[in-house]
């Protein structure tokens, strides 16, 4: 059985760990807790779920299960009910929720629009505020917006009880969730955020880099459920946001420089980077070149082919079980996903490349929003029983 501590480690950067961990239950009485969160996170991803299938996926007995689904439903986290009519013979099995009462708060600043949600612990977005703005916001806009959001989210859904709040920049955020380092397209360089975000809205608060949330949110919900190895590559108007999760653990790097893949250099000749350096993926395929050559063909293969190369080369490095493209890379691959392929198995290192299976992102729009509240979620996941959740006015 895993130490409290490596679940610790894992609800924050390893999700497949905490979702293997938490799944088998424990049978000993002074790890109540531990088998308080085994249940809790079986439901969060799997949910409704009967204590049939509960027992199943924890592995602890009926009488073990019944007694953490009352305390879960005294800490107001879960509701029991009866389940429709599924034809088998017998009483109707009992059926356990999450509840949707229960949310996270998710934050995503961007250089375009300022964007807030609500996220129920099932992953349902239940509301959310979207602020465009002319220019890049700061960091004191992005903490007023959220607060201002804050509140009106809460008022709509009539005082939720709140767990915390994820924000996902789109830049390099320090291993520790403290400092924004540098989010180049927003100008943000040495930005204590979480800290400005904590006291402005006085709930515990969990800062990450956009696209690993935007991977986690997959993981949990979306495209890649299941696969504990998978490159993500996102397209958005701040460039190109990479993540890998490698054997369930979230790539970061020593300083929290993995991943990035929008300026993995693709073309030595190339246009000059907003980094500094030429033909970055991020320059080589953008959302202004793409929008040019929406009726041009040829073009169209040619950013499919640098699209090729560049997955092909992430292969080289992680040899994934998927590879999941987002945002306009994901409408690329929609229409010339033939070609991607079949690039792709022409320069795969690996013999058996048609193996990989290259998707679209499934989470759209939601999918920050659930990633960052994944985040949000993690310690009351860890420990139902001891996380407190903030009751909005
Ligand atoms: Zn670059």
């Amino acid at each position: 059985m895993p130490e409290a501590t490596g679940i610790t480690d894992a609800t924050d950067e390893s999700p497949a760990e905490a979702r293997v961990a938490a799944a088998r239950g424990s049978r000993n009485d002074h790890t109540r807790r531990h088998n308080l969160s085994a249940l809790l996170t079986a439901v969060h991803y799997g949910g409704p779920l009967t204590r049939a299938q509960l027992t199943r996926d924890t592995g602890l007995n009926r009488s073990t299960i019944g007694g953490l689904v009352t305390e879960l439903a005294e800490l107001g986290l879960v509701i029991e009910d009866a389940a429709a009519e599924t034809g088998a013979v017998g009483r109707p099995s009992l059926i356990v929720r999450p509840r949707r009462d229960v949310v996270a708060l998710a934050l995503h600043p961007d250089v375009d629009a300022l964007e807030l949600g609500a996220v129920a612990i099932d992953g349902t977005v239940l509301a959310r505020r979207r602020a465009s703005v002319s220019a890049p916001p700061t960091p004191a806009d992005a903490v007023a917006f959220a607060w201002e959001a804050a509140r009106e989210v809460a008022a709509e859904l009539d005082g939720p009880r709140i767990a915390g709040l994820g924000a996902a920049v789109p830049g390099l955020v320090s291993v520790d969730g403290e400092v924004v380092v540098d989010a180049p397209h927003l100008g943000w360089r040495e930005v204590s955020f979480r800290e400005q975000l904590a006291e402005a809205l006085e709930l515990p608060v969990t800062v990450g880099n956009d696209a690993n949330m935007g991977l986690r949110a997959e993981w949990s919900f979306g495209a890649a459920r299941g696969i504990d190895t998978v490159v993500y590559l996102n397209g958005s108007a701040s460039g190109i946001g990479g993540a890998a999760l490698v054997g369930g653990r979230m790539l970061r790097g020593g300083r929290g420089y993995g991943g990035e893949f929008g300026h993995m250099m693709i073309r030595s000749n190339g246009e000059r980077c907003s980094c500094g350096r030429r033909g970055c993926l991020e320059t080589e395929v953008n959302a202004p070149r793409l929008d040019a050559a929406a009726h041009d063909d040829a073009a169209l293969d040619g950013y499919a082919e640098t699209l090729a190369l560049a997955i092909a080369n992430l292969e080289c490095a992680f040899d994934p079980d998927a590879v999941l493209l987002a945002g306009y890379l994901g409408g690329l691959f929609d229409v010339r996903r033939e070609l991607v392929q079949q690039r792709v198995r022409a320069l795969a290192f690996r013999p058996d490349a048609e193996d990989v299976a290259i998707a679209r992102a499934a989470l759209g729009g939601n999918r920050l929003l659930i990633g960052a509240a994944e985040r949000a979620f993690a310690p009351l996941l860890q420990d139902p029983a001891g996380t407190p959740l903030t009751v909005a006015a």
